[in-house]
């Protein structure tokens, strides 16, 4: 598998190499384009790269002197999928595992490799919702390592005891400046009390190029010390890192799963509320007034929750998970019913293995509960919206991301197979721990291009 893994590489890189030598012309002949936005395909289209962005799409076939072109066979086209909230940094087992048993060294490796992975599964942009922070992007953008555009939070700002806290229960004083905490001397998670603390924390995560704020600004389940019914933060503070990320240009993501938590949220001006469980009708209004969106990790409507690692290996997460479910019961119902602007979110915590298979189950999941076209709009073209909230701060400027447009960059796949019908073809799965390995590459993404470079093409 290593040897396989490996070869792949030196391919990807040898096409890189050979395209960026010669005028950077791509022609898909005979697409079917899914374009992020539009629940059908579009048959038998000519979609042509030049650089690193999308110049034409037409159904009849343009003129191009040199250049390579790719034989599609009526396969669908699709924007290259973005992943709305994931932790790449956070890959050890459950929380406290980070901040007790692994060096910074060892999680940077790993999240090397869990980023390659996503890439290979046809996720070519990822916003990382806490923990990482901008060095795997650089090395990422310069061509050492295959993997997504990456949008990073830097380290989650929570007030202490919240679900930002990663200390032992004995650690006093944990506040980023002069920690004792790995996980805040590393900027992964910053405890950071009150409004002066919290715009310190938000300014020190802008200063190293990260692309927006996240706070905590609830409960969770996979953390030590907070309920999930906690309302972490005040109305203040959350204000406090908005006035920060909207002094550069950018938002603030926010984990919040009570109705009353949502609602602060929205009315401090977060631009995307995460989890968002307890959304309903007066959510949906407020979010549409404040021109807000959610995602969700739907694995928590997943019959299998309770055996995910992080929450299993602690029993007052174990504890929290039964309730939350239970509270959460009609969230698939108000999400059917409001169409809120939805990204998808799968939120991994874990090794590459456990990722590969969280995703697929996630995928599978939104499609079986929210539809296969709401799905893939959540996966393109509204995940593309909100990584742009970002707005002075992004990192890729040039084009919009997750649509297929004349102008947007050239990040697609060619997949084998109708995902609008069939979402296995992106890699759905019913199964989640059960599931067979697979690798990190689904064999029925035929092409995977990024920035107008081909990384994989198995036609
Ligand atoms: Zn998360």
């Amino acid at each position: 598998m290593n040897s396989v893994r490996s070869k792949l590489s030196i391919v990807a890189v040898s096409c890189a190499f050979a395209l960026s030598a010669n005028a950077n012309t791509v022609l898909f002949k005979n697409v079917n384009v899914f374009n992020g936005l539009d629940n059908k395909l579009y048959e038998n289209q000519y979609v042509l790269v030049e650089n690193n962005l999308i110049k034409t799409i037409s159904s009849e076939q343009p003129d191009i002197k040199d250049g390579e072109v790719i034989e599609g066979n009526n396969m669908t086209l699709m924007p290259g999928m973005i992943e709305g909230h994931g932790h790449l940094l956070l890959n050890g087992g459950n929380l406290s595992d980070h901040e007790n048993n692994r060096t910074v060294e060892e999680l940077a490796a790993r999240s090397t490799v869990n980023a390659r992975a996503a890439f290979r599964s046809g996720f070519t942009t990822w916003r990382d919702a806490g923990g990482l922070n901008t060095g795997l992007r650089k090395t990422i953008d310069s061509g050492m390592l295959e993997g997504p555009r990456l949008y990073t939070s830097g380290a989650f700002i929570g007030p202490t005891g919240s679900h930002a806290d990663f200390s032992n229960l004995t650690t006093a004083n944990q506040h980023f400046f002069g920690s004792s905490s790995s996980m805040a001397r590393n900027s992964v998670s910053f405890n950071a009390d009150g409004i002066t603390e919290i715009k310190a924390a938000a300014r020190q995560n802008f200063k190293q190029g990260n692309t927006q704020i996240k706070i905590m600004s609830s409960g969770g389940v996979a953390s030590s010390f907070d309920p999930w019914q906690l309302n972490a933060m005040s109305s203040e503070e959350i204000g406090a890192a908005v006035e920060i990320a909207e002094a550069y240009g950018s938002y603030v993501m926010s984990h919040a799963y009570s109705k009353k938590a949502i609602l602060r949220n929205l009315d401090a001006g977060v631009k995307t509320i995460e989890h968002g469980f307890m959304f309903d009708g007066d959510i949906a209004k407020k979010m549409k007034e404040k021109g807000a969106y959610i995602t969700t990790n739907m694995t928590a409507f997943s019959p299998y929750l309770t055996e995910i690692e992080a929450i299993n290996s602690n029993p007052a997460s174990k504890r929290k998970a039964e309730t939350a479910t239970k509270a959460f019961s009609k969230y698939i119902e108000n999400v059917n019913k409001y169409q809120p602007k939805w990204g998808f979110h799968t939120d991994c915590v874990g090794n590459v293995v456990a990722c590969i298979k969280q995703t697929d189950h996630t995928i599978y999941l939104a499609g079986k509960e929210l539809g296969n076209f709401f799905t893939l709009k959540g996966l393109t073209s509204v995940n593309g919206e909100i990584v742009k909230l970002s707005g002075v701060m992004d990192p890729y400027p040039e084009g919009k991301l997750g649509v297929i447009e004349e102008g947007a960059y050239a990040d697609l796949l060619l997949v084998d197979g109708n995902p609008l019908e069939d979402l296995t073809v992106i890699g759905a799965n019913e199964k989640w721990f059960d599931a067979e390995e697979r690798g990190h590459d689904i064999e029925t993404i035929k092409v995977i291009m990024k920035d107008g470079v081909v990384y994989k093409n198995t036609l």
